[in-house]
C-alpha cells in the first residue's frame, strides 16, 4: 500500500525499529523485497539508482514499482536515491517515485542547501525529501573496497552544521556520514557513535545510514536508538544474488535453459537477505 516515507520511518522509530531500504535495479529483486516485507508484516523502501532513473527503461521500472508498491499488503515507499539532476528527479517523481534523496553532499555547504531547496520548489510539498550532509566514500553501484578509515573520515558529517542545514533545507530525513561507506568495507567498519550521537541531539528528523552492507547486525540495531530510522542496503543484496546465479547457472542451463527456475533462485536469494535485514532492524 502507498505510504509516506517519512511517516513509515517515524512510526518505526517510535517502536524502536528502523526501516530497511533496498536498491532495486530490476523487478525480480523488487518482488523479492516486497515479498519479504509482506512475510514480516513490515513496511519497506524500494530504492532506485539515479543511473536507472536517467533512462526511459528505468522510468518504466519505476512505474512498475509503483504498481507493485500500491498492490502490496504492507506500506511500501519508492525513493530515487542520490539524485542531483533536477530533470532526473522530476522524471522519477512523474513515473511514480514518492521520495527523493536530493544529494548535494559533494558540493560546498551553501550549494548543497541550494540543491535541496531547488528540489523542493521543483517537486512540491508532497514528495518526501532526504538530504545528505558529509561525504560517503565508495561507489553506490559497484562494490569497490572503500577505505572506511581514511577517505570516509575526511567526509564525516559536521554536527555543528546539522541544525542550520535541516532548518534551511526543510529536509524530512538526513543522511549522515559517520564512518559508513558505499560498497565493500576493506576492514571491520568503525562507526563513529560519538558523531552520530552529536547529530541526533541536534535534530528531530530521522537520520539515514547509507552503506549498511558489512556493518555488523549488533551495530545496526543500536543505531535506531540514535534516531537512525532508515538503513540503506545495496552491496550485500547484489553479492548474494550474484553468488546464487553463479552457483545455479550451470545446472539451469543444462536443465533445458531453465531461466524461470533460475529467476526463482534469484528471488529466493534476495528475499532471504531482505527478510534477514527486516528482522535485524525490528524491535
Ligand atoms: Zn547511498
Amino acid at each position: 500500500m502507498r505510504t509516506r516515507l517519512d511517516h513509515l520511518v517515524t512510526t518505526a522509530l517510535q517502536q524502536g525499529s528502523a526501516v530497511p531500504a533496498f536498491t532495486c535495479y530490476d523487478f525480480t529483486t523488487a518482488l523479492a523485497v516486497v515479498g519479504a516485507a509482506e512475510d514480516a508484516g513490515r513496511g519497506v523502501i524500494l530504492l532506485v539508482a539515479p543511473k536507472t532513473a536517467a533512462t526511459p527503461n528505468g522510468l518504466r521500472l519505476i512505474a512498475a514499482l509503483r504498481g507493485l508498491a500500491d498492490a502490496a499488503c504492507v506500506p511500501v515507499a519508492i525513493q530515487l536515491d542520490h539524485a542531483s539532476d533536477p530533470d532526473v528527479m522530476a522524471d522519477a517523481v512523474a513515473a511514480g517515485a514518492d521520495s527523493v534523496l536530493a544529494d548535494g553532499s559533494s558540493l560546498p555547504y551553501e550549494d548543497n542547501i541550494a540543491l535541496v531547496v531547488a528540489a523542493r520548489a521543483l517537486l512540491g510539498a508532497d514528495v518526501v525529501l532526504e538530504a545528505e550532509l558529509g561525504g560517503l566514500a565508495g561507489d553506490e553501484d559497484r562494490a569497490f573496497g572503500a577505505d572506511s578509515a581514511g577517505v570516509a573520515v575526511a567526509g564525516l558529517t559536521d554536527s555543528a552544521q546539522v541544525e542550520d542545514f535541516v532548518a534551511r533545507t526543510g529536509a524530512q530525513l538526513l543522511a549522515v556520514a559517520v564512518g559508513n561507506v558505499h560498497g565493500k568495507y576493506k576492514r571491520e567498519p568503525q562507526l563513529r557513535w560519538d558523531v552520530l550521537q552529536d547529530i541526533a541531539v541536534r535534530t528531530h528528523i530521522p537520520l539515514v545510514l547509507h552503506g549498511a552492507s558489512g556493518i555488523p547486525a549488533g551495530e545496526l540495531v543500536k543505531a535506531a536508538a540514535m534516531n537512525v530510522g532508515k538503513v540503506n542496503f545495496n552491496t550485500e543484496l547484489r553479492t548474494g544474488v550474484l553468488s546464487t546465479l553463479q552457483e545455479q547457472l550451470p545446472g539451469h542451463r543444462a536443465d533445458g535453459e531453465n531461466l524461470q527456475g533460475l529467476l526463482g533462485h534469484w528471488n529466493s536469494s534476495a528475499r532471504e537477505f531482505a527478510g534477514s535485514a527486516l528482522g535485524m532492524l525490528t524491535r
